[in-house]
């Protein structure tokens, strides 16, 4: 659907619009913006950026200003997760239904201002995307929108700020404004006050994206994509130790098994597999005990994980678990925007423990300040950068306990 190679046409708006593009905007032109609002709900589309909160209750927050003289939407595309690639590719392969999507949510909620906020490194997904809107910019849809909200809709395209934390939404609204990405505490929500005091909606690039096709295929037709209660799709992205790592877009609740096996081609010729990094990786770590786990929000959070981003990444028999979680709490340590003194120095703590650890200069000690961290960090700071970095250690003590006792065993 997101995926499919007759919208996979990039920029070309006549190609994508004999496939169909615009078809869900103009059903949804006909409709009251309740009425759009009641459809995303029954179809039970989710926050797909890795909150999995419901769509429809973040449109109605905005929907409900309706003193506001200015609303904006940022469509979020910073994307620099490790093993996150899915939204560049949304961005520099269907462009159009990208904008389709948020002119809908538009319409829904009485913006008059998007924003598509896109990481700097892509310049396909911004080279695209602009050429997309400039296109959108002459097209009659764009003039229909405008007459059935009866204010001009401002479409612009804008480099995000390149951190990992500028993907949080109100470090998103913070560089929107044109300063450093750091998250803001809440209250005030940006519903209520965001972007210049405004209210603002930030949605991830994969939610709209699905916007277009229920409008024109409808809520049941969504809500069947699933398996079992889980909705719609999900596009995840496998990489690591695998024979065919991608972009896989699935009925939401494929299982993992599925993904690595079937769609992934299974594990490199010769390895077993070890461990899957989930959602960023900022999660628990599933093991080969958790193949079975549907791949949706509630089924993996009832294995202690989540499903975050929907980004897998497999190891391997062999690979160091120590060395592993070193690299990526050394990146949440470099990502940390510093404002919450825990997350400052507690990341860098555990950055350079696991470091002392991973070289073979760590003792007992050292480990056993790793537990004592992972039991005073966790809510201290004011985004979820803290948490995440402390749940992958935590996971990795708790899975892989052995390995970090060898790498301190006196040689
Ligand atoms: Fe910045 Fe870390 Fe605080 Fe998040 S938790 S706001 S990254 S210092």
């Amino acid at each position: 659907m997101l995926l499919h190679e007759s919208i996979r046409v990039g920029a070309d708006f006549d190609a994508w619009h004999t496939a169909g593009g615009g078809e869900g905007l103009q059903i949804a032109l006909l409709e009251t913006p309740d009425k759009l609002i009641a459809q995303i709900e029954q179809a039970g589309l989710r926050g797909l950026g890795g909150s999995g909160y419901p769509t429809h209750k973040k449109w109605r927050f905005l929907a409900a200003q309706q003193d506001a003289t200015d609303k904006y939407l940022i469509v979020n595309g910073n994307e620099d997760e490790p093993g996150t690639f899915k939204d560049r590719i949304l961005l520099s392969e269907t462009p159009h239904q990208v904008i389709e999507g948020a002119c809908i949510c538009a319409l829904a909620c009485g913006i008059n201002r998007i924003i598509f906020y896109i990481n700097p490194e892509q310049h396909d997904s911004l080279e695209q995307m602009r050429k997309a809107v400039a296109q959108w910019e002459d097209s009659e849809l764009y003039f229909s929108l405008a007459k059935q909200m009866g204010k001009p809709i401002e479409l612009s395209v804008m480099e995000s700020s390149g951190h990992y934390i500028g993907g949080e939404e109100t470090a998103a609204i913070e560089s929107v404004e044109g300063n450093f990405p750091f998250p803001r505490g809440k209250p005030p929500f940006p519903a209520e006050s965001g972007v210049h005091g405004y209210p603002t909606l930030v949605n991830n690039t994969e939610t709209l994206a699905n916007v277009p096709h229920i409008m024109r295929h409808g809520a049941d037709w969504f809500q069947a994509l699933g398996i079992g209660a889980a909705t719609g799709t999900k596009i995840y992205c496998l990489s690591g130790d695998v024979l065919r790592p991608g972009a896989y877009e699935l009925p939401m609740g494929t299982p993992l098994e599925q993904l690595i096996f079937e769609h992934g081609g299974g594990m490199l010729v010769g390895k077993e597999l070890k461990a899957v990094f989930t959602g960023g990786p900022s999660n628990t770590i599933l093991t080969p005990k958790d193949l079975d786990v549907p791949l949706d929000f509630e089924s993996v959070t009832a294995r202690r994980s989540a499903l975050g981003t929907g980004a897998m990444i497999v190891v391997s028999e062999g690979t160091g678990i120590v060395k592993r979680v070193t690299e990526y709490v050394n990146f949440f340590a470099d990502s940390s925007c510093g404002q919450c003194p825990p997350c400052k120095t507690g990341t860098y703590y555990i950055s350079l423990l696991l470091s002392k650890i991973d070289t073979g200069q760590g003792s007992q000690a050292d480990l056993e300040s790793l537990y004592d961290l992972c039991k005073v960090l966790p809510g201290a700071g004011r985004c979820h950068l803290l948490d995440g970095a402390v749940k992958v250690l935590e996971s990795s003590l708790y899975h892989f306990r052995d390995e970090y006792m060898q790498a301190i065993e006196p040689r």
